[in-house]
């Protein structure tokens, strides 16, 4: 029994994705630990040409358990970072060399934008679009050499995107397109089959799942790209260390699971808050009626724990609903097991509306949120 990768793990097409992040990256000779431990080793034995992973920043055995894992859900090669940011630089550095400009979601996660503006003087131009406006998209892939950097669902408004659509006019165009796939995850959604040529996660969130690590990926078919990925990732140093690395693996073989149950009970709190009096929106994707259709096409298991919902209100009324929660836990970032929430727009750079909390769904029975929400939402002065 020598098969590093674990029975059939990383490439038989009969095996599950659950059961691919359960067995991948895991070694399975006889005497070797079945789990996979952290290598905090920062050189490794080697004599002669030097390999891809003699020195700790160019390559550690757990990182490579990671990205066997992440690859095996996508069919593809992972690359993973210390970070979603350090992985978003790295790809805008890499496919925008000898391009012009770099199309982002006006809506989507704001340090993208803020990381594209950034990276102006040594690439392309950032310009932002409306995803949905898909004429605007395809005259502004058809002048000039462009990338298109998509998002699906966004951060924080939960719009879905037609990623099969804006594949084709970027394929038409010669534009690569990547879709950052944080809320998603590729066991949800898979952009590579939908014209995507790298896809992006920040493994902050629900891929690790607990809240503990920062960690970031690109998963890619495209071999050229991922040794670009990984020369950006040795030479600008936004490695992972090893520990992250094993915690990322180890909250990986849950993410089936937790993903499944928070889908459900996000569906279940979206739907209860599209209810209420106190509150003029809700974003999910799963009540959203004009792109319904097209988010299960493309979610087909379910749209994730990250909703959005707009307070009728000020900030002010959004910030005392938040301050009132007794179990939904004030605090950025999302995917944990413990449900959170935030008034976004308390982020300089953040374009969200004024009373929009972001939601995170935990593992907490949806009745038990729902009640929390609704004592919360009381704070709220009735309209009128
Ligand atoms: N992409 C999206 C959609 C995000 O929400 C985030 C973080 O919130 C990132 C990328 C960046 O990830 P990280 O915080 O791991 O750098």
């Amino acid at each position: 029994m020598t098969n590093q990768d674990g029975p059939q793990a990383s490439s038989d097409p009969g095996v599950s994705a659950e059961a691919r992040l359960v067995h991948a990256g895991r070694r399975r000779s006889l005497g070797e630990a079945v789990v996979q431990p952290p290598v905090l080793a920062t050189i490794l034995g080697s004599v002669g040409e030097p390999g891809a992973a003699d020195y700790g920043r160019a390559g550690n055995p757990t990182w490579a358990a990671l990205e066997d894992a992440i690859g095996a859900v996508e069919d593809a090669t992972a690359v993973v970072f210390s970070s979603g940011q350090a992985a978003s630089m790295a790809l805008m550095l890499a496919l925008t060399t000898s391009r012009d400009k770099l199309l982002l979601p006006a809506d989507g996660y704001y340090n993208a934008r803020v990381l594209a503006e950034r990276l102006r003087p040594h690439g392309a131009a950032p310009v932002f679009v409306d995803q949905s406006d898909l004429p605007g998209i395809e005259r502004e892939v058809a002048s000039g050499r462009a990338v298109l950097w998509a998002e699906s669902p966004t951060n924080p408004l939960l719009r879905v995107a037609d990623l099969t659509w804006l594949g084709r006019v970027a394929a038409a165009a010669g534009a690569p397109m990547v879709v950052d796939n944080t809320v998603a995850t590729g066991l949800l959604q898979r952009p590579l089959d939908l014209g995507a040529v790298a896809s992006l996660c920040s493994l902050t969130k629900s891929a690790s799942g607990h809240s503990d690590v920062l960690a970031g990926a690109v998963v890619t078919r495209d071999a050229e790209l991922a040794a670009e990925l990984r020369t950006w990732r040795t030479l600008g140093g936004g490695i992972l260390g090893p520990m992250e690395a094993w915690l990322a693996l180890r909250g990986l073989t849950t993410l089936p699971l937790r993903i499944e149950r928070q889908s459900a009970t996000a569906q279940a709190v979206a739907e209860h808050l599209a209810a209420q009096p106190k509150v003029a929106a809700v974003h999910y994707p799963g009540v959203h009626a004009a792109t319904l259709a097209l988010a299960r096409a493309q979610m087909p298991r379910g749209f994730g724990p990250l909703l959005s919902f707009e307070v009728a209100g000020s900030a002010a009324s959004a910030d005392s609903v938040i301050a009132a929660a007794r179990l939904i836990v004030p605090a950025t970032s999302f995917g944990g097991v413990d449900s959170s929430w935030e008034r976004r727009g308390r982020w300089a750079g953040e374009t969200a509306p004024p009373s929009l909390i972001r939601l995170s769904v935990g593992l907490e029975p949806a009745a038990d949120l729902i009640a929390d929400i609704d004592q919360a939402l009381e704070r709220v002065p009735a309209a009128g």
